[in-house]
């Protein structure tokens, strides 16, 4: 085996430099890889996917009921009279089968909790899963919006204070929101090349990456969050903000890799900072907003200027799906801005959106994201395809009728005992309970870690002869274990990422063996290269 060639590597981004690793932790055939790179969870969420199944089996009876039976196999549109009736029939014949009293539930809840109609919303969901229909309208289906706003109210506002509306796009996961979301504000002049935008770091990789591209060319400026303040942004670094040069600020939150919320203190100090600076435009891509107890998004504390990105693909265990949505309030700067562009702006864009609309002016810039993602002139086919819409309805009833959370609890619960796992057996205790902890992931830090097992100055020593991809190569090679690089999300310190959701609990209990031995046999180098006579066995709390 050649050693991999540092300096070439040290260019690629995290994701890159994974398939580098797992090339050397898959060398071994006799040997099991381990792969904690991946976000991608290995759990699922199985109601609201037999729920999926079932329905499309009564709206296929509905289908062929109402083309009175065509053997070449051949059916009609479902008919909206009568559609409850005929679904109380089958959720009664049925009633044993897995996913039916959860659809039975659904459709109660639609009706008494939501106040919709439970005829509307039967017909939409079957016209949908059967997808014989152009998703109309191409924004989101009607009740879809409705319901999925329900959700997200629930999840990313809950109790907090909110006036006013929002609207919802249905795009194809997290991905599609962000590269819908740059295309469009380049093209509604929001962001032009040249301007500053502030990145809360360390932040999932293609949030520096998409900025630095030819298409927009942002300046870039950091808001560092603080290891030694559990991650969160200190006031100082917020202050950054304040300066007007800075266009806008994308953050992740919880954060991806260091998987902490911003603390109640951080959200209510930015809100003010807003306040003075009433034009800034915040996106927050809230992923993992769901995995936290009553966790409130900056969309919530500062709904006129915050775009909402939010995903289905971690927390329903829905990656292959690809749901997610971005939300924007209908009072919002996005609006503002553009209707106060420069007359030659303002020209181009009416021009630009006029085949779709007598009145360009007024369109919503959440309607300019929808005929942007079409290239505009096929704003009349645009639109997340209707079976996701389905799906993403029920996996968001599936959350709004689970009182009190125990899928939420489980999921914390599956998480929580694979980090205990984890640093049991690295033989260092993780960081005193944060309430602000979400812990999809886990930094491993190498000056946390060293520092707390042996002192700063083997934290020096290693700081200064390896190489700080040296390790994860290390442990790729030697014990098969892949961990994402920290540094490529923007970490200041040299670090691992380990994400908690796509292993078994005996995995990271390897994995954390595999770490102590690494760390032991460095721990012999260093005292061969400095004469110190550090003890490797120390277990620290
Ligand atoms: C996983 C992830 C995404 C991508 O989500 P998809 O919905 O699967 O496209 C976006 N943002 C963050 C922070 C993520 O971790």
């Amino acid at each position: 085996m050649t050693k991999p060639d540092m300096s070439k590597l040290a260019s690629l981004s995290p994701f890159e430099l994974k398939d580098e690793l797992i090339k050397l932790a898959s060398s071994d055939a006799d040997r099991l890889m381990l792969n904690a790179g991946r976000g991608n969870p290995n759990f699922l969420a199985t109601i609201p996917r037999h729920g999926f199944w079932q329905l499309g089996l009564f709206a296929m009876r509905e289908s062929e009921r109402s083309f009175s039976y065509m053997p070449e196999g051949v059916g009609g549109f479902p008919r909206r009279e009568g559609i409850e009736e005929r679904f109380d029939l089958f959720a009664r014949e049925y009633a044993d089968v897995p996913g039916v009293s959860f659809l039975a539930g659904a459709v109660s809840y639609v009706r008494d909790q939501l106040g919709l109609s439970a005829g509307d919303f039967l017909y939409e969901m079957c016209e949908g899963i059967l997808a014989c229909n152009y998703p109309v309208p191409d924004r989101m289906l009607k009740l879809s919006e409705v319901i999925v706003g329900q959700y997200i109210r629930k999840e990313m506002i809950g109790s907090h204070p909110f006036i006013g509306e929002f609207d919802l796009f249905a795009v194809e996961g997290g991905t599609a929101a962000m590269t819908y979301l740059f295309n469009s504000i380049r093209e509604n002049h929001l962001l032009k090349a040249g301007d500053t935008i502030a990145l809360g770091m360390p932040i999932f990789t293609p949030y520096i990456e998409i900025p630095e591209l030819n298409d927009f060319k942002l300046v870039e400026l950091s808001i560092d969050a603080d290891p030694n303040e559990r991650w969160q942004y200190s006031n100082k670094e917020l202050d950054k903000l304040r300066d007007p040069k800075v266009k806008a600020f994308f953050l992740v939150n919880p954060s991806n890799p260091p998987s902490v919320r911003m603390s109640d203190e951080s959200l209510e100090y930015l809100a003010s900072i807003i306040e003075e600076r009433p034009d800034l435009i915040i996106l927050t891509d809230d992923v993992y907003g769901t995995f936290a107890d009553n966790f409130v998004s900056l969309f919530a504390m500062c709904p006129k200027n915050t775009i909402l990105v939010y995903s289905f693909s971690k927390y329903f265990g829905a990656t292959g799906w690809r749901l997610g949505v971005i939300a924007t309030h209908r009072d919002n700067v996005f609006d503002e801005k553009i209707a106060a562009l420069p007359d030659a702006a303002r020209k181009e864009l009416h021009e630009r959106y006029t085949s779709i609309t007598t009145e360009p002016d007024k369109l919503k810039f959440i309607d300019r994201l929808v005929a942007d993602s079409r290239t505009v002139a096929l704003n009349h086919t645009a639109g997340l395809s209707t079976p996701q819409q389905v799906q993403m309805v029920l996996f968001s009833l599936f959350s709004l009728m689970d009182t009190p959370d125990s899928y939420k609890a489980a999921m914390k619960r599956l998480i929580r005992s694979r980090k205990a796992a984890l640093y049991r057996e690295i033989g260092i205790a993780p960081e005193a309970d944060d309430p602000n902890a979400v812990d999809y992931y886990t930094l491993l830090d190498i000056e946390a870690l060293g520092g707390k097992a042996i002192g700063p100055d083997f934290v020096k020593w290693v700081l200064s002869s390896v190489e700080p991809n040296e390790l994860l190569f290390h442990l790729a090679e030697d014990a098969g274990v892949v961990l994402l690089p920290g540094r490529g999300f923007g970490t200041r310190h040299p670090s691992g990422r380990v994400s908690l959701a796509n292993l078994n609990e005996s995995d990271y209990a390897k994995i954390g063996r595999s770490i102590r031995k690494l760390f032991e046999e460095y721990v012999d180098k260093y005292n061969a290269a400095t004469g110190n006579k550090a003890n490797k066995h120390v277990v620290k709390k």
